[in-house]
């Protein structure tokens, strides 16, 4: 039977085994997915006894992403561009390292939310392992001018550096937030609602076409959401569907087929409209 894992510190809580015997249930795959916890400290060697014992392939969440793509002796290039990486492949006796977060996002947006995002003028709050990987495919997707503000701002520097674009991307200090106008998708890809709380927001930052989206799901995401729905904000979305489909485009990745995302996403989201109302 093969063998995958999802490494993460924490990541007991995670979705993705759920999601992948899912996915390999409807395929008529025969796998095992495991989540496997380990601090920064224990990753490598982690990683690399989990290759040694014959493992297939995996994902990493939290906080590993960016150590995971120095671990990989090969990455394809839209993990090279993020660089991060939140797919392994096994590649002789080590890694191939891919990112299939921004695919994942723009194919919820665009496909399973009907989202046109040519030309959207944007917002990207944060610039961590998440921002990294979805802006590049929001940027090849045909979005407009990205902004990006982060709480530190090197790491917003560097994300519009690492991006190439300068005419395109821009970043700015979350103090001047008030002067940056009306946005046409604002992405929430800050992690505050986990640690403490999300930074005040001026709801000058939506306008009647405005698309919300935070990338985390469930309890997170309620604060940003609720935000923007109060700012009037025309979608406010959640990352369960982005979730979905990283892990559908992991699946293909591994296996050649691609499952049917709609049923686990059906699933996936009572369940946590159930959660988060106390049902
Ligand atoms: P990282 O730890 O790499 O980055 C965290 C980001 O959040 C940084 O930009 C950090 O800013 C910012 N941040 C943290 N706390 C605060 C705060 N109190 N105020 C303002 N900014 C803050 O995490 P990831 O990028 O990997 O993940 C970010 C979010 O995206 C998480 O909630 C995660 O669950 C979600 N996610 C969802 C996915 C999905 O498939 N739906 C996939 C991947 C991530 P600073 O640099 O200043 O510390």
């Amino acid at each position: 039977m093969k063998r995958y894992a999802v490494f993460g510190h924490p990541v007991l809580h995670s979705l993705s085994p759920k999601i992948h015997q899912a996915f390999a249930k409807q395929s008529g795959i025969a796998m095992d997915y495991l989540a496997i916890e380990c601090a920064p400290g224990d990753f490598p060697g982690t990683l690399s006894s989990f290759a040694r014992s014959g493992g297939d392939g995996g994902n990493v969440t939290l906080p590993h992403k960016q150590r995971a793509a120095e671990l990989c002796n090969l990455l394809s290039a839209r993990a090279k561009r993020a660089g991060a990486v939140n797919t392994l492949i096994k590649h002789g006796t080590g890694w191939l390292g891919d990112n299939t977060d921004g695919a994942g996002l723009v194919r919820d947006l665009t496909g399973r939310h009907g989202l046109d995002l040519r030309g959207r003028r944007t917002l990207m709050l944060g610039a961590g392992g998440a921002a990294r990987g979805v802006a590049p495919a929001l940027l090849d997707a045909g979005i407009g001018d990205l902004f990006v503000v982060n709480r530190d701002p090197q790491k917003a520097d560097a994300l519009a550096d690492l991006l190439g674009e300068p005419e395109r991307v821009h970043s700015r200090y979350f103090d001047d937030i008030e002067t940056l106008g009306e946005f046409e998708l604002i992405i929430n890809a800050t992690s505050a609602t986990r640690h403490g709380s999300l930074p005040t927001l001026p709801m000058s930052l939506v306008g009647p076409r405005t698309a919300a989206v935070d990338l985390s799901y469930g309890e997170a995401a309620i604060p940003f959401l609720a935000w923007a729905r109060a700012a009037g904000a025309r979608e406010a979305i959640d990352g369960l569907g982005m979730l979905i489909e990283q892990a559908a485009e992991s699946f293909f990745l591994w296996h050649g087929v691609r499952p049917d995302t709609d049923p686990v996403y059906a699933e996936l989201q009572a369940r946590h409209a159930a959660l988060v109302t106390g049902d």
